[in-house]
């Protein structure tokens, strides 16, 4: 079925797509260096025919023994804490990542697939977003370090395909959630999540009248799956369009973990984008894929994780 290299497979989705590949027959080479990724997310995969980890900075230059059939770069750090605190390796593994990635694509004859995000709109003009739009990004504002560093490997992947031939593709990932998130890695998702089940308030940031759209991980694999599996060069949205502000969702974790927490109002983080939704016309059409599981259930399933994992 083909052998891949998984760049930040121990991470969040590094970890769920590797799952995915073994299950689907294929060899599995996950590579990461572990900043923000986690050897217990891929403890159960090793030992396991076909896995293998190296621990290794994809920044620097690349040696894999063997034919590679795809590659498949997911490390960054991704949560806007962690590019505070990681602004140079952010800002490198998007860029100097991204190239030596492509670099052993090439070699290989191997296709890429290059995991970019709803960032690269920035704080959205147009809503929903859809592929065709070319963002609102601030390059010099907290964010622009991996907004920036995902739009230049948006921009070298299409190079290497352009200049080399090498068959690439572009997801743009929408907000996901999902079992194996970073407990303390800052986003929406993990902070109610673990803060409910403390029984600490609840940190809404700003009124809570931004908008996201929330996507479960099983769903977001399966399409960056099929996205890979297709034809198709440029870059599809993946993720769910079920919208709704981010007061919402927090009352959502409330009733779900029937937490008696209270709501805490904090300020609003510099250019933290007022409106998220994908327009996921596209991948419904070309991928015939569109998003299963309901965030009640996918939340439970989150929320059943965490309760493992909180407090340790
Ligand atoms: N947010 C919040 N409280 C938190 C963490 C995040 O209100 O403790 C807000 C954040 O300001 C943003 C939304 O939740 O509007 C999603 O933030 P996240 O960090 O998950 O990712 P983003 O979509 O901004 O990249």
């Amino acid at each position: 079925m083909g052998r891949a290299l998984i760049t930040g497979g121990a991470g969040f989705l590094g970890s769920h797509l590797c799952e995915l590949f073994l299950s689907r027959g294929h060899e599995v080479i996950c590579m990461d260096n572990l900043i923000t990724g986690n050897p217990a997310n891929v403890s159960h995969l090793l030992g396991q025919p076909g896995f293998s980890f190296i621990r290794y900075d994809v920044t620097n230059y690349i040696h894999c023994e063997g034919p590679l059939d795809y590659v498949l770069h997911f490390a960054s750090p991704a949560s806007p804490i962690d590019y505070l605190e990681k602004p140079i390796q952010t800002l490198k593994v998007g860029s100097l990542g991204t190239h030596k990635t492509l670099g052993v694509a090439k070699d290989k004859k191997a296709r890429y697939l290059i995991a970019s995000t709803s960032e690269v709109y920035g704080d959205p003009l147009v809503h929903p977003q859809k592929e065709d739009y070319w963002g609102n990004v601030n390059p010099v504002g907290p964010r622009g370090v991996y907004d920036e560093a995902k739009r230049f490997a948006e921009a070298m992947t299409m190079a290497y395909h352009r200049f080399h031939g090498v068959d690439t593709r572009i997801v743009r990932i929408f907000n996901t959630y999902g079992p194996r998130m970073r407990v303390k890695d800052g986003r929406v998702v993990p902070a109610f999540i673990s803060q409910a089940l403390r029984n600490e308030p609840l940190t809404v940031f700003g009124d809570g009248s931004q908008t996201r759209s929330f996507c479960y991980v099983t769903d977001l694999i399966e399409g960056i799956y099929r996205l890979l599996m297709s034809d198709e060069v440029q870059p599809t949205n993946i993720g769910n369009p079920n919208e709704m502000t981010v007061l919402q969702f927090a009352q959502e974790i409330k009733r779900l973990t029937g937490t008696s927490a209270p709501i805490e109002f904090l300020p609003l983080p510099e250019d933290d984008p007022k409106i998220r939704r994908p327009d996921i016309s596209k991948a419904r059409a070309l991928l015939s894929w569109e998003p299963k599981v309901p965030l009640a259930e996918g939340l439970q399933k989150t929320i059943d994780y965490f309760r493992t994992v909180v407090g340790r």
